[in-house]
């Protein structure tokens, strides 16, 4: 069992957390069950968290947010130094609970519970640091100030496939700059995020600041956090679609969003690259995650000259993924979450290869059954495919065949989407051209892995609005205000 692999059982938590304390069961009365991907094992049972917890969540939070307003950015800092201490010293508790719940293999998930600690230490040090801006007055007795205030009440929705880096990432720039947080987390995967607040709890953190609400009725708390005036600010990951629904929902309330949706990357390789580190540079795009990323690699474009190589070389790389349960010594691939999301896998493939692609590796479901998946690679993807249209969100890479730097562009940027994207050259004014070209929010040249904390994380196009990390992150949870003084 779960409580079994912990070292501090207190981190498995099987309530909601509202306002400091623990809430055991919902108005309605109603649960769900929590479970493990990989083997169906329900690890906790929850109350079933709807509108009316969310307002209580949202009262306490606003109580709370004056004074947490009010202290030094240092005060905010030293509580957000000891989370990350505590965040690192429970590391491994961190990424068990993670691992069960979502089925990541566990040297993925400890790396994962490290990037989301690694925003709190981050923001912690740029709390510090909230400059503001004196203009030269535009009459000669005008004096003007420019100030940076918290935007106040923020509330959150996150995904299941970084339970706890997604949370970590909103909630780190948001107590930083003086805002108090209420979450929702994917209902898939609440645990991880109910750690963190047991954590934050113990970093000293007053109650109030950091509610989460276990919860099966998105749409319900959804509405609540568009509609209730005293939410600030909506930060979401998650779907482009719902991304739409919750940006309609707060047009009400002229909402600030703060918006992280789907992508649909192209990972571009030039006849000049270092293929070894091509291949490399794929396998930790495309499959970690087992692609379940919005940063994952969903269209490989190779040119001609190496095309044939590059798929060799990546197959052979491919078929020795060990596909396994997140606890296995080894195991580099997990389950995928859900039923679902296989289907979407499944559909994805019989497409394109009842269009014309071949399955070079891969291709089926694992022979373990449930919601495992053999690591995939298709030669022959054309851009009639859904994968060429779809972010899969699998392990399935399709290798699109090109011949001219023109052509590349224009295929990698026929998407409405524009998060990630991956180029491999060893020509100077080749990858500028192209990185300068690419509509994309982040691109990725001679390097499949661009998530960091100092780094601007975000999307253009229907990928989304805002950035998280950085020193541009906490800008999306302060206001601008200045001060016009006549002496
Ligand atoms: P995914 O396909 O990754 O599950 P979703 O966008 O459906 O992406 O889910 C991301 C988060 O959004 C989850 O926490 C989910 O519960 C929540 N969510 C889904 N639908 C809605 C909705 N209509 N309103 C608010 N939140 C939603």
């Amino acid at each position: 069992s779960l409580l079994a692999r912990l070292k501090d059982t207190s981190l498995a938590v099987e309530s909601g957390f509202i306002a400091g304390r623990p809430v055991a069961s919902a108005a309605t009365g109603r649960t769900f069950e929590v479970t493990n991907p990989s083997t169906g094992e329900v690890l906790a049972t929850l109350p079933d968290l709807n509108r009316a917890e969310a307002a209580a969540a949202i009262d306490a939070a606003q109580e709370a947010q004056k004074d947490w307003a009010a202290r030094t950015g240092k005060d905010r800092a030293t509580i957000l130094r000891r989370l990350f201490d505590l965040m690192v010293a429970n590391a491994d508790d961190l990424a068990a609970i993670l691992t069960a719940e979502m089925g990541k293999p566990l040297a993925e998930a400890k790396g994962e519970v490290l990037y989301g600690a690694s925003y709190v230490e981050w923001f912690g040090e740029e709390a510090k640091r909230v400059y503001g801006d004196t203009i030269p007055g535009h009459q000669p007795d005008k004096r003007i100030i420019v100030v940076k205030q918290p935007v106040g009440v923020v509330a959150a929705i996150t995904p299941w496939n970084f339970p706890n880096a997604m949370l970590a990432r909103k909630l780190a720039p948001a107590l930083a700059a003086g805002c108090a947080m209420v979450a929702k987390p994917a209902s898939e995967t609440p645990l991880s995020a109910l750690a963190l607040a047991v954590l934050a709890e113990r970093a000293g953190l007053p109650a109030g600041l950091f509610s989460v609400l276990p919860s099966t009725d998105s749409v319900s708390v959804g509405r609540e956090f568009c509609e209730n005036p005293k939410i600030r600010k909506l930060t979401f990951t998650g779907s482009t679609n719902v991304g739409k629904i919750l940006m309609r929902q707060g047009a009400d309330q002229v909402l600030k969003l703060g918006l992280e949706l789907g992508g649909n990357a192209p990972f571009i390789v030039f006849d000049d690259a270092d293929l070894d580190a091509a291949v490399e540079g794929a396998i930790v795009s495309k499959y970690r995650n087992n692609g379940q990323t919005c940063v994952c690699a969903n269209r490989l474009y190779v040119q001609a000259g190496v095309y044939d190589a590059f798929a060799q070389k990546l197959a052979e790389r491919v078929g020795q993924i060990k596909v396994g349960d997140g606890f296995e010594a080894g195991a580099l691939a997990g389950p995928l979450i859900s039923d679902k999301a296989l289907a979407k896998v499944e559909e994805h493939i019989a497409d394109a290869t009842a269009k014309g692609a071949q399955v070079l590796t891969g291709g089926r479901r694992d022979q373990r059954g449930g919601l495992y998946f053999e690591p995939t690679v298709l030669t022959g993807a054309t851009a009639t495919m859904k994968v060429a249209r779809e972010e899969t969100f699998g392990p399935v890479a399709p290798l699109f065949r090109f011949e001219t730097v023109s052509e590349v562009v224009a295929m990698a940027n026929n998407t409405e989407f524009g998060l990630a994207s991956y180029l491999y050259s060893r020509d100077v004014s080749k990858i500028f051209r192209v990185a300068e070209a690419l509509e994309y929010g982040m691109v990725g040249i001679n390097t499949g892995l661009i998530s960091t904390e100092v780094a601007p994380f975000g999307g253009i196009k229907q990928s989304g609005l805002g950035r998280e990390g950085s020193k541009y992150g906490i800008e999306d949870y302060l206001e601008i205000k200045y001060l016009c003084l006549s002496v």
